[in-house]
Formats: structure tokens, C-alpha cells, sequence
């Protein structure tokens, strides 16, 4: 059924006709508070929760691919954002956008990922509670882009003074540095971010960003030395060779020409549509002086020179280029570090890689996929949480109201420790019986993540794991004349006797961390979803959807959701939009909304299991309830 809801269309581009109507179309905003969450008709539901067959994975992409197709990018569970990326620029980031969705609460506008921006910074501000924001998904599902638009939609709604200009302008300019350093061109993304990355913005009382601090996990450095086929090195290096003059090549001794160096040229694809190395590289040296990079420190930023990349091992280049990128981490750092003492609110947004299954999975993979598993055990964790706070806050007791779902429990590593042997989730050469014995490798091991079943081969394992480099070398580093090179190496680690802690130890400690500052925080989500492999724009593609679903947990989400009480509303809000239903509470109810809504249910003949009345809201648990409603009132219009 087409329901007229009177939509009243903003304009998100100047002077576009009625007939060229594109992207921000349906962007829409209601008259009535509420009809942008009731337009279940508009394209789809807008919110999974009032999806009828919940259960259904098909019935879930399905409702994904009608708003894709409508340029409807973004679509709630519950609170929580899912984003498809269009590969194509919509003109829904403008600055009427930014102006529309200020103070707006969430389900007032159809989704958006600035309705969470808002959400989160309001929280913050009104309840001096630090937030942070979660973005995952895949590579190339858009995570990067997410966290532009949220930095972007907070640098426009703060203050304006010179400080607050000073700090927004390193926040948003700490991003083409490291994305320099830090991102390559993979099969999968042109630009994907390889490494991960929290970043904590820090505001004042008055809601003014005035610092930040930035936490990365896991670069992937072996891409330093080994590239596949149509992947390139890192952006800086090609940037360094095309768009550096010549003084700087001469001064490093490198030549311009790329082809020429094989740690550059093996995956065969140097020149990329679309980008610029060399104009890249004068966005990353303007960033760096912002970031107040000194003029000596910018040629930091220089990779090896040929002599040294000449004699150098692998092993070197990639330890070379690990503490460069965690030197330049710090610098940023100092530079968004906060003037002032007081204390602050924090932000923060994370933007990490999600769950990888490859061909052949190694320790990078598994050090990966143990992040996206404690990161989702985490989410269910919480999202139960604030599921029974709100139920508690709401005076509402229901033993039934939360059957989260099966979610896998106890964390990866623990498993391990625990003689994996016995334990259903593990499986090896050795733990297996004679008939999976042929579907193992000796050098494998199997794991039965909350996403799937993953084979990691441990060929390698020990050496990334144990990652050390030679004594000698460290040495020789830090004797060199290069100051940054000294900074990265300090002779203090040289003297110290401890045995350092292996790659999987720093790891496990700096995600424990990680919880933890996320634990302190309240949370919200963007789950990002890419329609296709080929990195075009208009195809959905069912398969690749459906996949990234299921690792995403979206159906246990929306299961959990859905176990309670699927709609939820302040009694105002919903008196105001269904009063017309009742005559008792029409044109006007004298009295508390509560009561309001109380004879409106008694009016609709509710049933006593359909609804539970709150403190301040009415639950209802069904949404063909709240579509029954909805629909009465269509039929009196
Ligand atoms: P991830 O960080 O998840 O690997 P990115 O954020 O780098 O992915 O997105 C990959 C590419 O997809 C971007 O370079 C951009 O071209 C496109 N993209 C992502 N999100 C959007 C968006 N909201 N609108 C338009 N294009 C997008
Ligand atoms: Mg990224």
C-alpha cells in the first residue's frame, strides 16, 4: 500500500528540476515528528526492527537492495547504523544536510550517518558522558569515509574560535598524513586503510574540540617489501617519486622513475584512476605543516635511500617502516595534544578492520579476526546492556524481554589457553577424527568464529609473532645520523635486558586496552556494507550482501533487538501523532500523555501482551501492532 504522507522534500542541490530529481530525493523529512520512522511504504522500513519476516536473512538484504537502489544508502537497527557505500558521491554531506540534522533526535529524519554524529556529540554534551563510536565492516565497505563525515559534521558545529580552528584543523589534516603512511591500493579498496586506528577527540565543557589523541593497531608492514598482483606499496612512496622536486630525490638519491624499484613495482599497477600521486603528495607536505611538522622532519617522510634499500633485508625495511609510522603517530600526537588541564569530554571513533578470510590465513588474519570477535562480543554485550537499562530505567519487568541469541561466548584467546584440544570451536591435524583428518593440513589449525569457520596456517607464524629485529641492526640505527632514525630507535631499548613482548602479546595487551576504553564509553554503531567487489556504483549484489550480514551479526542484532519490545516511544511523541484515532484524546487530551496513551490503547483494543507502559514511554512488542495503527490513521486522513 502507497501512503501520501505529504512529505515535504529538502533541497539538497541549487536549482534542480522536478524531472532531474537524483540522490537526496528521498531525503525527506516528515511534517509530523514521526512519520519518517512509520513510512514503512516510503522504500522499505527504515529501521529493521519493523521488518515483519526479522528473521529472515533474505527478507533483510532484500529491504537493504530497495532503499540501495533509491540511493537510500542508510537504514537503522534500532540505533544502530548500517551503510551501504554507493561508490558514487551523493549530495547528501552539503551543508543544508549538516544544518538539518542538528538537534534533530534520531528517528525524527530518515537515517543518516549525521543523525549519529548528532546523536553522540548531544549525548556527550547534555550528559557529560564520553561517547564513542564504532565503525566496522569490510574493506572497502566505507569505514574510512564514515569516520571523514562524522570528524567533518562535528568540525562544523562547534565553535568558531582560534584554538578550536587550530585543533579541527589538525584532527581533519592528521587524516591525509596518515592515510599517506598508512594506506594502500589493495584488489579490494584504492584506498584502504592498513592499519587500525582510535581516535579520541577531546572537547571542553562547552562542547569545543580541543585536542585529540590517536591509537593504531597492526600496520601491515610486509606490504612494505612484498606487493600482489594489482596491489600497490604505500601512497607515500609513489607520491614521494612523483610529486617531490628535485632536490629532495637528489638528496635521497632515489630516481623519479617508479618502475624502477621493486618494492614499488610488483603488483604491477603503479598509476591508479583517479588519483594523483603527485598533487597527493602536496595535500600530505601542507598536512605535515599544519600537523607543525619541521621542514627537516618532512623528508620524515622519506623511505630508504637507494643504498640503504640496496643492502637492506626485508625484515629491516619492515621494521624500518613500522617505528617510522609509530613515530609519525606520536608527532601527530604532540601536535593534537591539549593546551588545557581541564578536564574534557571525549569522542571517540574507531575504524578498524573487519573479519578477513582469505585463501591462505596467517597470523596477520588471525590477530584480525580475534579484534572483530572481542569487538562483537562486545557489541552484544552492550547492546544487551542498554537493552535491560532501558527496560530497568522504564520501571518495565519482563523475563522474556531478552533472548539474545546464540551468541558465541569466551574469547578466542582464552579458548586457546584452555587445552584447545577438547574444545568444539578448535579444530587440528591432530584434535581431528579420521574423517575430517583429510580436511586439515598438518600446518593447520581451525577456528569456528561467531562469523565462520576459519583455517589459519601457522607456517610463519613464530617468526611474525616473535618479530624481532636484529640487535646489530638497532644498533647501527641508532647511531645514524638521522635524527628521526634515532628517534625510532632509541639506545635505551638497546641497554634494557627485557626480552621484548611478541607481536601477539603487544597485540592482545593494546586491544584489552581497547575494551577498555571502549567500556568506559557509550556506544553507538555504523556497520558498513559493501554492495560489490568491483568497487562500482547501482550494483547490490545479493551473495556479497548476505555474506557481510552474517559477519557483521546483523541478525543477531536485530534478533536482539527484536526479543524485547521492537518499538519504543516517548508517550508525548506518540499521543501527538495517533490522537486523532481516539475521542477521548481528540483534538486534545487534558491530562498526562501517559494517561493519554493509556485510554488511546484501551480505544484500539491493544492487547494486555501487545504493549507495556514505561515511565515515560509505550513499548510495544509487535510492530503489525503499531502498523494496524498506523494504517487506522491513513484511513481517517
Ligand atoms: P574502508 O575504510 O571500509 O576500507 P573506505 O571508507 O576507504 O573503505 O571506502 C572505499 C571507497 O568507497 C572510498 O574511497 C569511496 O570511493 C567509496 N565510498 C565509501 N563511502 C562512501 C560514501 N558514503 N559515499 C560515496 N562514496 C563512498
Ligand atoms: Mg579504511
Amino acid at each position: 500500500m502507497i501512503i501520501d504522507y505529504s512529505l515535504m522534500i529538502i533541497e539538497t542541490g541549487s536549482g534542480k528540476s522536478d524531472s532531474d530529481k537524483e540522490e537526496g530525493e528521498h531525503f525527506t523529512s516528515s511534517l509530523g515528528m514521526e512519520a519518517a520512522l512509520h513510512a514503512r511504504d516510503q522504500v522499505g522500513v527504515q529501521d529493521f526492527v519493523l521488518l515483519e519476516e526479522y528473521k529472515s536473512v533474505t527478507a533483510f538484504v532484500g529491504n537493504l537492495k530497495k532503499r540501495f537502489v533509491e540511493n537510500l544508502i542508510y537504514t537503522y537497527i534500532g540505533p544502530v547504523l548500517i551503510s551501504v557505500n554507493p561508490y558514487k558521491a551523493l549530495n547528501i554531506y552539503n551543508e543544508k544536510m549538516i544544518q538539518t540534522y542538528r538537534n534533530v533526535n534520531l528517528y525524527e529524519l530518515p537515517p543518516h550517518i549525521f543523525a549519529i554524529a548528532d546523536a553522540a556529540y548531544r549525548a556527550m554534551r547534555s550528559e557529560y558522558h564520553d561517547q564513542c563510536v564504532l565503525i566496522s565492516g569490510e574493506s572497502g565497505a566505507g569505514k574510512t569515509e564514515a569516520s571523514k563525515k562524522i570528524l567533518h559534521y562535528i568540525a562544523a558545529h562547534s565553535s568558531h574560535s582560534s584554538e578550536v580552528g587550530r585543533v579541527k584543523d589538525r584532527l581533519l589534516q592528521s587524516n591525509p598524513v596518515l592515510e599517506a603512511f598508512g594506506n594502500a591500493k589493495t584488489i579490494r579498496n584504492d584506498n584502504s586503510s592498513r592499519f587500525g586506528k582510535y581516535m579520541d577527540i577531546q572537547f571542553d565543557f562547552k562542547g569545543a574540540p580541543v585536542g585529540g589523541v590517536i591509537l593504531n593497531y597492526l600496520l601491515e608492514k610486509s606490504r612494505v617489501v612484498h606487493q600482489s598482483p594489482r596491489e600497490r606499496n604505500f601512497h607515500i612512496f609513489y607520491q614521494l617519486v612523483r610529486g617531490a622536486n628535485d632536490d629532495i630525490l637528489q638528496a635521497l638519491q632515489l630516481d623519479r622513475d617508479v618502475e624502477m624499484y621493486n618494492y614499488l613495482n610488483q603488483g604491477g599497477s603503479t598509476v591508479l584512476d583517479g588519483i594523483d600521486d603527485a598533487a597527493d603528495w602536496r595535500t600530505v607536505t601542507d598536512a605535515l605543516t599544519v600537523c607543525s611538522f619541521t621542514e627537516e622532519e618532512k623528508q620524515v617522510s622519506s623511505p630508504l635511500s637507494r643504498d640503504q634499500s640496496m643492502y637492506a633485508r626485508d625484515a629491516f625495511a619492515k621494521g624500518v617502516y613500522e617505528r617510522l609510522f609509530m613515530w609519525l603517530v606520536s608527532k601527530i600526537n604532540t601536535s593534537l595534544a591539549s593546551r588545557t588541564s581541564k578536564k574534557k569530554m571525549v569522542l571517540g571513533l574507531l575504524d578498524i578492520y573487519g573479519f578477513e578470510i582469505f585463501e591462505l590465513n596467517s597470523f596477520e588474519q588471525f590477530c584480525i579476526n580475534y579484534c572483530n570477535e572481542k569487538l562483537q562480543q562486545l557489541f552484544i554485550t552492550l547492546t544487551l546492556k542498554s537493552e535491560q537499562e532501558e527496560y530497568l530505567k522504564e520501571g518495565i519487568e519482563d523475563e522474556e524481554c531478552l533472548r539474545p541469541g546464540n551468541a558465541t561466548d569466551g574469547s578466542f584467546l582464552e579458548k586457546l589457553s584452555v587445552k584447545l584440544g577438547g574444545h568444539p570451536h578448535f579444530l587440528s591435524y591432530t584434535t581431528a577424527n579420521v574423517q575430517d583428518k583429510r580436511h586439515i593440513a598438518r600446518d593447520e589449525f581451525r577456528l569456528l568464529h561467531y562469523a565462520g569457520e576459519v583455517t589459519y596456517n601457522v607456517k610463519g607464524f613464530l617468526d611474525k609473532n616473535n618479530d624481532t629485529l636484529f640487535r646489530d641492526i638497532k644498533e647501527a640505527m641508532s647511531q645514524s645520523k638521522n635524527l628521526i632514525l634515532q628517534a625510532c630507535f632509541p639506545e635505551s631499548e638497546l641497554a634494557s635486558k627485557k626480552r621484548p613482548d611478541t607481536a601477539g602479546t603487544q597485540f592482545r595487551t593494546s586491544l584489552l586496552q581497547l575494551m577498555d576504553i571502549l567500556l568506559s564509553k557509550q556506544p553507538s554503531y555504523i556497520r558498513c556494507i559493501k554492495p560489490n567487489d568491483d568497487k562500482k556504483p547501482h550494483i547490490f549484489e545479493e551473495q556479497i550482501v548476505r555474506h557481510q550480514v552474517k559477519y557483521l551479526g546483523l541478525m543477531e542484532n536485530l534478533r536482539v533487538r527484536r526479543a524485547g519490545f521492537a518499538y519504543r516511544r516517548e508517550y508525548e511523541l506518540f499521543l501527538e501523532r495517533y490522537k486523532s484515532l481516539c475521542p477521548q484524546t481528540w483534538p486534545r487530551f487534558n491530562g498526562p500523555a501517559k494517561e493519554g496513551v493509556h485510554q488511546l490503547c484501551q480505544h484500539l483494543n491493544y492487547g494486555e501482551d501487545d504493549y507495556k507502559m514505561g515511565k515515560t514511554k509505550i513499548f510495544i512488542r509487535l510492530p503489525k501492532v503499531l502498523f494496524a495503527t498506523e494504517d487506522a490513521l491513513q484511513l481517517r486522513k
